[in-house]
Order: structure tokens, then C-alpha cells, then sequence
């Protein structure tokens, strides 16, 4: 059986308490994982406040680069491992992953390691009473140890967005992977050794929230700021954690995406963007679509065209290279989202497609697979329409008129993102400014240069993360003033 352990002042350590992994494809338990307790949580932090006092605070900004860089090639010599690993956890089409989650995971380090290389602060000169002038010019220091907090829908990818950025800025981490991820960030220890990254700069801790890592994580008084992707729910809690010493944090949590298709809308192009949106990861994507407004001269067609292809698509494992859509992270997470299913039917909805559980071989009866699913017909108000399911779900609506749509997209607690679909340049401008979201999408979906500004309006988040934003979050600025 595997062991997947803490990794402590890059060291692997044991705790006296596992937990099982479960494969998400059968059931099956994977891996045994080391349940950091409180002491080990403790000693993760302290070996982080060392390094940032030590070794890794003593590295020129070059000298950290030049290492991150080192961690990029690290993860790219192991490719086939970080992606075996995080598809036996997650259960994703390898397909999905090679694209996506590790060279994006590699790719985190790289463009941070570049942009703290290359940016400028501000400088002011200005006027004294005296005539000779004084100079202002901002300082960049790191903030100290960042407690980094990651979900299990992108695990190396979303980790890294979190810790390329806060190394590159010269902090050390502490990272509590989800319990139902914990593999890649694991592996990444053995990189960070190998990349001459020193001990303490990079420590992960594994267990649960309450009374688990997590919250021993998020409370210790050593951590300087905390970082979090995850539920708004847990999001609250976490910040409830930091407001002991005032500790900064930034927020990226849930989102109820829709999508705007007009009826001038390239058709072909929206849909590809849509059944993406809407299905990609098994629907367990933050950005992801679960509402659909569609301009009503195109609305039965547009229904048909996501139906045929929520049918097409190839449930399977993640070797299978014509794998759509794998299972969902969980049993819980598919008893949650089956919950919805039946929740749509009770609240009025018409189901065009899925509902329920695929026919799959009997060996695959304890995985959490669940069917593409589509729906119509409810009203606004419904609870299907209103909150995250995190399934690979929508419902779609027809709409008359923008402010129509405008009106029911922006009705909702939380503001991730939007996909708008139009060939009409000024209402492209229009619709994305009004709609309350941090990430707004003309004509695609999930297109991400990562200097942009990431983050997510309203319930959805606090803070932006991306490019410089970064910085904002992982460094202290400092302005010092130079009488002449
Ligand atoms: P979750 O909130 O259940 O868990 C996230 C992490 O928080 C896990 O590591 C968990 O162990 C930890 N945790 C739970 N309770 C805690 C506590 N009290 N103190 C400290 N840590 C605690 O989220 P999830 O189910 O892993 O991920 C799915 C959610 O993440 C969805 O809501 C999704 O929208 C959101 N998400 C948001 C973004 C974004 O960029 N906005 C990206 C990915 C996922």
C-alpha cells in the first residue's frame, strides 16, 4: 500500500494517525496518508520561519530564481509521475491533465520566478521646503510564512499558483493539501531537495479541516498570511482564524458561473465553449458554466446541439485516451451532487439529458461516476439555479433582451467569472462590464495568460491573484522617503 507522508524541513515524516485515500474510479483505498497532528503542524511552521530567517532569506532575488527555475525542470523530469499521481487521485482523464494540471503546475514557477525578476516599484521625487527634494521609492520584502490551503479539483495546479508566487517573493509555505489530493504535493517535496531549494522553505502537512491540519495550520500564530481555494463556507471559517493577529488572506472560493450566448453568437463556437465549461473535470472546475442563458431565437437549438454531445461524451478512465469525463472526486462529493439531480426534478425541472448514474462495468460500482446532466424549465428562484452544485451540470434559460440577462446573471451570491458569446464588439464590452464577476470571457472559456489579475468578485473571493496582483499579496511594500 502507499504511504503518502508529511513533508517536514524536507524531510519525509510519519504521523502516529493515517487516513485512507480512496480511488475515485472503484473505491478502492489507494494510499495510507500521515495525518500531520499538531506538533508536526507546529514543526512545519517553525522549520518554515527558519528557512525565511536562513538560508532561503539570504538568496539574492537571482539566486531564488534561478532555483525556482530549477523546481520547473524538476517537475517536468517527472512528468509521468506528478500526472500518474494526480490521476489516481482525482480520477481526471490523463488527456486533461498532460494539458493542463502539471505543465500549468510547472508553469507557476516560471512565470513568477520572471516577474520578480523584471517588475519595477513606484518612485516619487518631491519637493521640500528647502529646495533640495526628496525621493520615495517602494521596498519589496516577503510577508514571512504563508499557510497555503488548496482544494482537490486542480491540486498541483492551484498549489503552485500559490506557492510559485509566495517563493518567488522570497516567503516560505506550509501547504495542507485537500485529504482527497494529497499525492502531488508530496512528490513535490522530493523536486524541491533535488532543486537545492532548502529545508523549510516548502513543507506540506496532510489531514482535514476541524480539529485536523487544517485548522492547526490556519490558527498558528508563526503563519503571516494565509492563502486559500476552497468552498466560501470553509473561506469564512479560515477567516475567522486569520482575524486573531490580523493576519492578511486572500480568497479564491466558489463560484454559480453562467454563460451568455446572443443570438448573433458564433453557434459552433458556443457550444464547443460551453459542453467545456460546463463538463470539463467532471464539472468540478471553479470557472466552470452550471447556468446557461441563451437568446431565445436560438434557444431549442442550442438545448439539442449541448444535449447530443452531454450524450457523446466518452465516460472513462484516465488511460483511455478517448476519456471525456472521469468520476467525481468522492462518494460524498457524487451523494452531494446526486442530491441536486434530485433536487432539479423536485423543483419543476424538465431533465433533456443524464439525472443520475452511468452503466458502467461492475467493477467500476464503487467509484463516484456520475452522468452529464442537463436540465430547463426552472425558475430563477430555484435552489438548483442559485447554488454551487460542482458537477458536471446546467441548466439553460432562454432570454429576451440584455438587461433581461443581465438581470438574471448578476442575481447571485457569488461572482467568479462569465463567458459571453457574441459577435457584436460593443456588447461584448457592454455585458462584460456590467456582470459583477472578477473574470469575464468574450468568445471562450478558461483562457488564462497568468500575468492577468485572478480572483473572484462578491462570495467568490477576496483579493486578486495573477502576474503583479500577486506580488500585492506575497510581498510587504514598504515605501522609504530620502530627505536630499
Ligand atoms: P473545501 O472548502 O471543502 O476544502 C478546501 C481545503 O480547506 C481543504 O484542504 C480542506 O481540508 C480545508 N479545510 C476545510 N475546513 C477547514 C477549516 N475549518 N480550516 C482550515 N482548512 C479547512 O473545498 P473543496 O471541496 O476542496 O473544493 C471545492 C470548492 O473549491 C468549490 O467551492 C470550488 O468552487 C472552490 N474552488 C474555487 C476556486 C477559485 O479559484 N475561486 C478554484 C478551485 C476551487
Amino acid at each position: 500500500m502507499k504511504e503518502v507522508k508529511n513533508f517536514i524541513n524536507g524531510v519525509y515524516e510519519t504521523s502516529s494517525r493515517q487516513f485512507d485515500k480512496t480511488s475515485p474510479l472503484t473505491g478502492e483505498v489507494i494510499a495510507r496518508v500521515h495525518e500531520a497532528d499538531r506538533a508536526q503542524v507546529n514543526a512545519a511552521v517553525l522549520s518554515a520561519k527558519a528557512a525565511l530567517n536562513g538560508p532561503w532569506g539570504a538568496l539574492s532575488v537571482d539566486e531564488r530564481v534561478e532555483k525556482l527555475y530549477a523546481v520547473v525542470d524538476g517537475i517536468n523530469a517527472r512528468f509521468d509521475a506528478f500526472l500518474e499521481a494526480e490521476c489516481a487521485d482525482t480520477g481526471k482523464p490523463r488527456s486533461l491533465a498532460s494539458r493542463i494540471d502539471i505543465p500549468r503546475g510547472a508553469a507557476n514557477f516560471r512565470i513568477f520566478a520572471d516577474i520578480i525578476k523584471n517588475e519595477a516599484t513606484q518612485a516619487f521625487q518631491m519637493n521640500t521646503p528647502d529646495g533640495a527634494g526628496a525621493l520615495n521609492y517602494a521596498d519589496r520584502s516577503p510577508v514571512g510564512v504563508i499557510g497555503v490551503v488548496c482544494p482537490w479539483n486542480l491540486p498541483l495546479l492551484l498549489m503552485t499558483w500559490k506557492v510559485g508566487p509566495a517563493l518567488a517573493c522570497g516567503n516560505t509555505v506550509v501547504v495542507k493539501p485537500s485529504e482527497e489530493s494529497p499525492q502531488t504535493a508530496a512528490l513535490l517535496g522530493e523536486v524541491m531537495n533535488e532543486a537545492g531549494i532548502p529545508p523549510g522553505v516548502y513543507n506540506v502537512v496532510h489531514g482535514f479541516g476541524p480539529d485536523s491540519a487544517g485548522e492547526f495550520l490556519t490558527t498558528h500564530p508563526g503563519v503571516s498570511a494565509i492563502t486559500f481555494t476552497g468552498e466560501t463556507r470553509t473561506g469564512e471559517a479560515i477567516m475567522k482564524a486569520a482575524a486573531k493577529g490580523a493576519r492578511p488572506v486572500s480568497m479564491e472560493m466558489g463560484g454559480k458561473n453562467a454563460a451568455i450566448i446572443f443570438a448573433d453568437a458564433d453557434f459552433d463556437a458556443a457550444i464547443e465553449g460551453t459542453v467545456r465549461s460546463a463538463f470539463s473535470n467532471c464539472g468540478q472546475v471553479c470557472l466552470g458554466t452550471e447556468r446557461v442563458y441563451v437568446e431565445r431565437p436560438l434557444f431549442e437549438r442550442f438545448v439539442v446541439a449541448m444535449k447530443d454531445r452531454a450524450q457523446a461524451m466518452k465516460i472513462g478512465v484516465p488511460e483511455d485516451a478517448d476519456t471525456d469525463m472521469g468520476p467525481l472526486i468522492s462518494q460524498e462529493h457524487q451523494k452531494k451532487v446526486l442530491s441536486y439531480y434530485r433536487l432539479a426534478v423536485e423543483e419543476g425541472a424538465t431533465v433533456v439529458t443524464g439525472g443520475g448514474i452511468p452503466d458502467l462495468d461492475p467493477k467500476y460500482g464503487g467509484g463516484s461516476w456520475i452522468q452529464p446532466t442537463i436540465w430547463t424549465g426552472l425558475p430563477e428562484h430555484a435552489r438548483v439555479i442559485k447554488e454551487e452544485i460542482f458537477g458536471p451540470c446546467c441548466h439553460i434559460a432562454p432570454f429576451d433582451t440584455e438587461e433581461e440577462v443581465l438581470a438574471m446573471a448578476n442575481d447571485n451570491e457569488y461572482g467568479l467569472c462569465t463567458a459571453i458569446w457574441t459577435r457584436d464588439l460593443a456588447r461584448a464590452h457592454r455585458v462584460a462590464h456590467r456582470m459583477q464577476v472578477g473574470l469575464a470571457w468574450v468568445n471562450s472559456w478558461f483562457l488564462r495568460d497568468l500575468r492577468t489579475p485572478f480572483g473572484g468578485a462578491k462570495q467568490s473571493g477576496i483579493g486578486r491573484e495573477g502576474g503583479v496582483h500577486s506580488l500585492e499579496f506575497y510581498t510587504e511594500l514598504k515605501n522609504v522617503c530620502i530627505k536630499l
